[in-house]
């Protein structure tokens, strides 16, 4: 009798997204005559052999338990046909080949609590990194504060109503996964780590945290009899690397761990290059649950950006257009001496980009 087959297992990569997609989807592959926005949060593609296909697009709370997924699921099947999948900024999109089914999906999506929008100009979901659920360093919740600060701007993702599209991201430490955005919101320590010298010895590899340290500002040290490390306070820039490698060297703080705010990133080459962000407001409160000081200047900057840009700027072309002066008088944001970026290293950085050359 012939043995059966083992599935090999794959040890790395995603699996083919083919399987996955909706038939039309897949026929029409790359092949796509033109597409359009018949409202906010539905796309609508026609292929060149006359297949037309509505996707209809929702925002969720991010992080979501089994029952939330299901309920999805059984939207997906009662009132779509049986297909999803998640943007990259994880709205869920819900594909259907009929437009007498959008109505009704929409109304049942809306009722169940999942917005319809964040397509074209609108304020799309906010990416974030994995905050406390997923990561061991964070300093803040990421998706606590995408979930607080998108509850605050719910009409603006489901309307296009903003210059250009807008991106928001949340990152809970300053050195790994954070992302570029029109207007990102990270963790920001700003007291060196304290180190817990009893347990430096037992969990840290020293030279790989002496290593980490991009000013150098760590050695080896004996302290009371037993190896452990020293930081140099005049050195060290709060950066929180060495934190991951050695969790004694602790830099979370429930009152030195600040929020700061940076705007003006993008990564497409779409109309203009891609562009760094620039920090606009430092030392916020990191104040779960709803972290109201962050959600106040973001609604600022966001409404006076509506206001006072140009159809179709991005957040970086308005402040570029304006000059930063006239950033600062317009959100009525305080300049200070935390938002000067003095970390001599810095040319040296940039320099590693493939766009910024000094
Ligand atoms: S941003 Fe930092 S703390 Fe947050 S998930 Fe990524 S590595 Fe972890
Ligand atoms: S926080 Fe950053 S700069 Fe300070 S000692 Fe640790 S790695 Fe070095």
């Amino acid at each position: 009798m012939a043995q059966p087959q083992m599935r090999r297992a794959i040890e790395s990569g995603v699996p083919d997204n083919q399987q996955f997609l909706h038939p039309l989807l897949k026929k029409n592959y790359g092949n796509w005559k033109y597409h359009d926005r018949p409202r906010p949060g539905v796309l609508h593609h026609v292929a060149h052999d006359g297949d037309e296909v509505w996707t209809v697009r929702a925002g969720t709370q991010r992080q979501m338990d089994v029952y939330t997924i299901r309920r999805l699921c059984d939207i997906a099947d009662q009132y779509a046909e049986g297909h999803v999948r998640f943007t990259i900024r994880s709205n869920i999109e819900f594909m259907v080949s009929s437009f007498a089914k959008v109505g009704p999906l929409i109304a049942e999506l809306e009722t169940s609590g999942f917005p319809v929008g964040g397509t074209g100009n609108s304020v799309s979901m906010i990416a974030h990194t994995q905050g406390w659920l997923h990561c061991d360093i964070p300093g803040t919740d990421a998706s606590g504060v995408v979930k607080a600060l998108m509850d605050e701007l719910y009409d603006e993702f489901r309307r296009e109503e903003m210059p250009n599209r807008v991106h928001l991201s949340t990152s809970c430490c300053e050195i790994n996964c954070g992302g570029q955005a029109d207007i990102a919101i990270i963790v920001q320590h700003t007291k060196p780590p304290k180190i817990n010298h009893d347990l430096v010895a037992n969990v840290c590899e020293r030279p790989a945290v002496v290593a980490r340290c991009p000013v150098a500002a760590i050695r080896p040290a004996l302290v009371n009899g037993k190896p452990s490390l020293e930081v140099d306070e005049k050195k060290c820039i709060c950066c929180g690397a060495c934190y991951p490698p050695c969790p004694p060297m602790q830099i979370n703080d429930p009152e030195h761990s600040k929020l700061a705010i940076w705007v003006g990133g993008k990564n497409s080459n779409a109309r203009a290059k891609p562009t760094f962000m620039k920090m606009v407001a430092a030392g916020l409160p990191n104040h779960p649950p709803r972290w109201p000081e962050v959600a106040e200047v973001v609604k600022r900057i966001l409404h006076v950006y509506k206001a006072d840009a140009r159809p179709w700027e991005r957040l970086s072309d308005w402040v570029e257009r304006i000059g930063w002066p006239r950033f600062f008088e317009k959100t009525d944001l305080p300049f200070t001496k935390y938002l000067i970026d003095d970390w001599r290293g810095a040319r040296v950085n940039l320099n590693a980009s493939t766009h910024i050359r000094f």
